[in-house]
Parts: structure tokens; C-alpha cells; sequence
């Protein structure tokens, strides 16, 4: 039997995150051939619809409603289950951010479906996907299979690869209407915390300090250093805690978790619920003066050195590559 696999997208600010191309691709992989539905849910939905088809989306399901303007997890939980009841698919994937992380466990006590979540690789083995995700903070991995039932899945962003743009794909895209009611909460304003320009968890590339940065104005030399390479800024505990940055910034095992091609750890000890946060980025460059910190096990560069000397001359470099 052709599989049908529903793949939930995510708009942010009007734009659709990129993890929603990713979880197509892996929607490709689960469906073995079948059919990929991508849905949508807000407020207004216009050429989302067709980016998800021009990414490898089949058919779109759209679903506008003022209640679905921002996240609330009544509302979206309603709406989801709703698209699920008309097209009752064999597969879910959704991204692993704050909402994935919200509403898949909910769909799985609904569904009665095997949820498996932080999926970092997916493969088709005779037909079944075979799903791996971190476990022990990252220190090991494990692979996972749904036996019976819909199959649910949440994927880390940055990890699986989207397939190629083709602007030439049409698909269908189809208006569907959802009741939504007694609602328990309602998002009167959204304020932003987090003052970086880029997406720190699909963020290419992360430059983040530590409690080594000693102050505000010395984490305003990262934020420079970030712009120059089009980065996200990221934070260690000891610097949110020091408050030196936001707790948005936050990256480890009670922060974001992220994966970068890039990340600079400058001032990081590399405490093992950092690590936890960012030992699967591709590339780590550490910057710390002592040389028996933790994070230069994990780091494929490293300088050992003053960051009050090193950051400047990176600044410079990059600003000059940059221009260059
Ligand atoms: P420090 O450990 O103080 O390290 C500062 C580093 O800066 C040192 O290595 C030092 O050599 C270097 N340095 C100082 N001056 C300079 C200089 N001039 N030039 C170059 N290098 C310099 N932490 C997280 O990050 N994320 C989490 O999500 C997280 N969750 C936690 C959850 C729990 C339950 C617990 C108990 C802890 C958690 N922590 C987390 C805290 C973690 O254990 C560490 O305390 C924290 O990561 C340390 O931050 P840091 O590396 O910035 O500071």
C-alpha cells in the first residue's frame, strides 16, 4: 500500500522555517515513494503553499484561522488533529524546535501513536523508516523503529538535508476549515527577547561566549564577530547566569540545542551540559586561555590564547574576508 505522510510546517514572522523543507526530505524518506502532504497552519497563508510543493511537498493542506495567528497549543493541537482525522496519514513529521517539542507528544497520547523525537537521520529499511536520535546528552546514539500505529516523528534542525528547489513542481493546495474552541489561553502580544538577527536554533553558523567574556560590553565584540559572518550569538549558562546576555541565548542541556556548520566557543569551559547543547555542530573552534579546558576535546580547532587578544584580530580578519 502507498504511504501517505503529513508533514506539519512552521511559519514564523510570515516565513516558513527552514525546518519544514527538512521534514519534507524526510517525509520523502518515511513515505518510500508515497505521497508528502505538507500543513499548514495561521492566520493568512499565501506562497508558503507553494514553497512547500516547489521543496518536495506533493499537495498542501492550508488551514487559516484568526486563533492560529500564534502558537497556542489548544489551537494548533485542534486544528492538527482535525487535517489528521480527514487525511489520516501513516507518518507525521514535524521540526524538533518549541513547538514540535509542544504539541507531538499531545498528538501521540491522542493518536495512540509511537512518538519518536530529535530524530537526527532517518533510513528506509525494507520499507520502514529507522530513525536515530541523540541519547545521554549526545554522548551515544540510539535507533529507533515504531512497531504499529501512525508513526510520529520530530527532527533536529540543521540535520537532515533538504532536496533541491524545483520551481517547476505544481501540486494541489487545498483550504481546509477547522473549528477551534474554549481556548485557555490567548496571545495578546508577542516580545521578542532575543536580539540576534539570525535564528540561533537553524543558525549556520553560532558564535558564543562564555562567563571567559567577562561582561556586557565584552559580549558586544561577539555580536561584532557574528555580524561579520552573518551568525547567530550563543551564550553558556555561566555567561546568562553572569548576565552578560539574555537566557534566550542559552545553549546546553537547558538551553537550545543546536547544530551549526560553524560553532565558536570563545570563553566556554566546555561543562558537559554545554556540550549537551552543541557537540554535534560540524565544525568547533574554541577560544580559551587555559589549554586543559574541557571544550578542547570536542573542539576540531582551538586557540589557546587571551579571547581579549585573539577576538579582536578575528574581528579584523573576518570583517576583511567579508569586504574582500
Ligand atoms: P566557566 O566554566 O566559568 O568557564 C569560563 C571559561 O572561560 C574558562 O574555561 C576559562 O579558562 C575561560 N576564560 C576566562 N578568561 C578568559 C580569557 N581572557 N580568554 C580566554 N578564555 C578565558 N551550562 C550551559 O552552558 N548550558 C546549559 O544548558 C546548562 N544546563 C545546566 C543544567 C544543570 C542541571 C546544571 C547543574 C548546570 C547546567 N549548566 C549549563 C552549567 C554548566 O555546568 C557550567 O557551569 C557552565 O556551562 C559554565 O559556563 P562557562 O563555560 O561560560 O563558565
Amino acid at each position: 500500500m502507498e504511504k501517505k505522510v503529513l508533514v506539519i510546517g512552521e511559519i514564523r514572522d510570515g516565513a516558513l522555517r527552514n525546518v519544514s523543507f527538512e521534514a519534507v526530505s524526510a517525509a520523502k524518506t518515511i513515505a518510500d515513494g508515497g505521497e508528502v502532504v505538507a500543513a499548514l497552519f495561521g492566520d493568512v497563508i499565501c506562497e508558503q503553499s507553494i514553497e512547500m510543493i516547489h521543496n518536495g511537498a506533493d499537495r498542501v493542506v492550508k488551514v487559516e484561522h484568526a486563533d492560529l495567528k500564534s502558537y497556542t497549543t489548544d489551537a494548533y493541537q485542534q486544528a492538527i488533529l482535525q487535517v489528521l482525522d480527514i487525511e489520516k496519514p501513516e507518518a507525521v513529521v514535524m521540526g524538533h524546535t518549541a513547538i514540535g517539542k509542544d504539541v507531538s507528544p499531545r498528538l501521540a497520547v491522542k493518536l495512540n501513536a509511537g512518538l519518536v523525537s530529535d530524530v537526527v537521520a532517518i533510513e528506509n529499511v525494507d520499507g520502514e523508516p529507522v530513525f536515530t536520535r541523540p541519547i545521554y546528552s549526545g554522548k551515544a546514539y540510539e535507533k529507533k523503529q515504531v512497531e504499529e500505529g501512525v508513526v510520529l516523528a520530530t527532527i533536529r534542525p540543521n540535520n537532515i538535508l533538504v532536496l533541491e528547489t524545483d520551481s517547476s513542481r505544481i501540486g494541489e493546495i487545498r483550504s481546509v476549515q477547522v473549528e477551534i474552541k474554549n481556548l485557555r489561553t490567548v496571545i495578546k502580544e508577542v516580545v521578542r527577547k532575543s536580539t540576534g538577527k539570525v535564528d540561533l536554533s537553524e543558525a549556520k553558523i553560532i558564535v558564543s561566549g562564555g562567563r571567559g567574556v567577562k561582561s556586557i560590553e565584552g559580549f558586544k565584540a561577539l555580536e561584532e564577530l557574528a555580524e561579520a559572518l552573518g551568525a547567530a550569538v550563543g551564550a553558556s549558562r555561566g555567561a546568562c547566569d553572569a548576565g552578560y546576555c539574555d537566557y534566550s541565548l542559552q545553549i546546553g542541556q537547558t538551553g537550545k540545542v543546536v547544530t551549526p556548520d560553524l560553532y565558536f566557543a570563545i570563553g566556554i569551559s566546555g561543562a558537559i551540559q554545554h556540550l549537551a547543547g552543541m557537540s554535534n555542530s560540524k565544525v568547533i573552534v574554541a577560544i580559551n586561555k587555559d589549554p586543559e579546558a574541557p571544550i578542547f576535546d570536542v573542539a576540531d580547532y582551538g586557540i589557546v590564547g587571551d579571547l581579549f587578544e585573539v577576538l579582536p584580530l578575528l574581528i579584523k580578519e573576518m570583517k576583511s574576508v567579508a569586504v574582500g
